[in-house]
């Protein structure tokens, strides 16, 4: 099978995405990244939109990666001008080719849209660099047309040739043969552009090659203008893995791109998306994780490991006793059978919330369990938290701390912040405490209205160990406060054993 060369324009396309700016601290990163899994040309952005874009074109180019750097270039010599001051190898130089864009945005005749793709192609070329000639709205673009724009991009020197689905209207079965005739007439690697606005661009990115594409323009996680371009992880997973092409890419390295991508455009990805979403590798029904146990192949084509991910079992109120011991030991949490009851029922309690539970939770509520008998030390005894418009909120806490009465309050941005200030002061006193930090903190509402049952997640730290502690209740406030204190109160029956 032939290779498929990937060009990611996350930095550029995904930028477009509404919301999303990338600093050039991030734009390195995801380009550092991107090189690591082996795509092999990054759109790092368009040069002539400004001096930070530019400066971040540059610096990119110059970090000496392994893949080919290309800035984003109209038929305009400015355009070109700016992408070779930022020291790139190449354009993505787009023409717009359909009668509806060359009218009515450019507002030009044809003849003269020829005449520009030519004029840029040579002027480009003069400047050493690489061309990929792009038809915007391709898919819309009478036939004929397209190939004499590609014909005249090709005459004046044009390196590779590449048809947009600017506005997401292609579909497989067309696809196909526009490539397969596209392919017939041109010697020079095509390639393709899809936008997912029907759900199709993996699809048709995947017709495309099949019908001679040579390279995949994608996204990390999809991200893009309105819906998104075809997404680098699906199409990458599914060309090499049902396909049986060479991408050249280290499958592994997905997920991490895919956090960082999220992390640092701040779009998080959808539970359920393929490939990276957190539920990609996460069995539920009590049936498939019996098959699982057997043989992960029965409800898994794909392994977690694959793509750097990892297999998880999600109990739900409808666990069993024997499930519960069964993953307990696989984790290598070992139980005494007597306790196994009063797990379960804690499950069940916050499965019937209509949570997920995942290995996290399962350890935190075993261990809650378990330590149920044994003497807190930490007990909170009153929360009060008064919420401010005008200045910062304030919050105070009484705990017991190993039967001794501790009172603190302290001011904070919004009242949970100012109880957690106040229980932090608290726990001064404590020996052992001062290394512990809050590494992750997530509150969402469980059930709908003013009035909800909130479910806190927060994950602390003592630089070693990580504890996850979870809470339900109706405050959340008072919540994040129980959970803060059954997490620190666990880090302490730790270190007492
Ligand atoms: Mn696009």
């Amino acid at each position: 099978m032939p290779s498929i060369t990937l060009l990611d324009t996350t930095l550029r396309d995904g930028e477009q995405t509404p919301g999303v700016s990338f600093s050039l601290e991030a734009k390195l990163a995801i380009a550092r990244k991107l090189d690591e899994l082996g795509v092999g040309i990054i759109e790092a952005g368009s040069a002539v939109t400004s001096e930070s874009e530019a400066r971040a074109i540059k610096a990119v180019s110059s970090e000496g990666l392994d893949a080919r750097i290309f800035s984003f270039a109209r038929i305009v010599k400015g355009d070109i001008d700016a992408a070779v001051s930022a020291g790139v190898s190449g354009v993505h130089l787009v023409a717009p080719t359909s009668d509806a864009h060359i009218e009515k945005k450019l507002k030009i005749s044809r003849a003269q849209l020829l005449e520009r793709v030519s004029g840029s192609v040579s002027y480009a070329k003069s400047n050493g660099l690489v061309v990929e000639l792009s038809a915007e709205d391709g898919s819309r673009t009478q036939p004929d047309f397209l190939e004499s724009v590609f014909r005249a991009g090709l005459d004046a020197g044009a390196d590779r040739l590449c048809v947009c689905d600017t506005v997401g209207v292609l579909t497989p079965e067309r696809a196909k043969p526009l490539f397969e005739v596209l392919s017939s007439r041109f010697r020079v690697p095509l390639a393709v552009h899809c936008h997912n606005d029907l759900g199709l661009a993996v699809a048709n990115s995947l017709a495309a090659v099949r019908g001679g594409a040579r390279e995949v323009h994608c996204t990390v996680n999809g991200l893009g203008e309105r819906t998104g371009n075809a997404p680098l992880e699906e199409v990458a997973v599914s060309l090499s893995k049902h396909y049986g092409y060479e991408t050249g890419l280290a499958l592994s390295l997905l997920t991490s791109a895919s956090d960082l991508v999220s992390t640092l455009s701040g779009v998080s990805v959808s539970l359920n998306k393929p490939i990276v979403g957190r539920h990609a590798f996460v069995h539920t029904a009590g049936i498939h994780i019996d098959g699982m146990l057997k043989d992960s192949s029965t409800y898994e084509a794909l392994t977690p490991e694959l793509v750097g991910a990892r297999r998880e079992f999600a109990l739900s109120k409808h666990v069993g006793i024997a499930a519960v011991r069964d993953r307990l030991s696989q984790l290598g949490f070992s139980v005494p059978e007597e306790a196994l009851p009063d797990i379960v029922v804690r499950i069940k309690r916050l499965g019937d919330s209509g949570k997920l539970i995942t290995d996290a939770d399962l350890l935190a509520i075993s261990e809650t369990s378990l330590a149920q008998n044994l003497a807190r030390p930490i007990e909170i005894l009153g929360v009060r938290a008064v919420s401010s418009r005008d200045s910062l909120s304030e919050a105070n806490v009484s705990v017991r701390i190993n039967g001794r009465l501790v009172e603190a309050s302290a001011r904070g941005v919004g009242p949970l912040d100012a109880a957690m200030a106040a229980l932090q002061d608290a726990l001064k006193g404590i020996e052992d405490t001062s290394s512990i930090r809050l590494v992750y903190y997530d509150v969402k509402s469980v059930t709908g209205g003013t009035n909800a049952l909130v479910d806190t997640r927060i994950d602390i730290t003592d630089g070693k160990e990580t504890i996850v502690s979870r809470n339900i209740g109706p405050d959340v406030v008072q919540s994040g406060v129980d959970a803060m204190v059954e997490g620190v109160n666990r880090f302490l029956l730790r270190r007492r054993k």
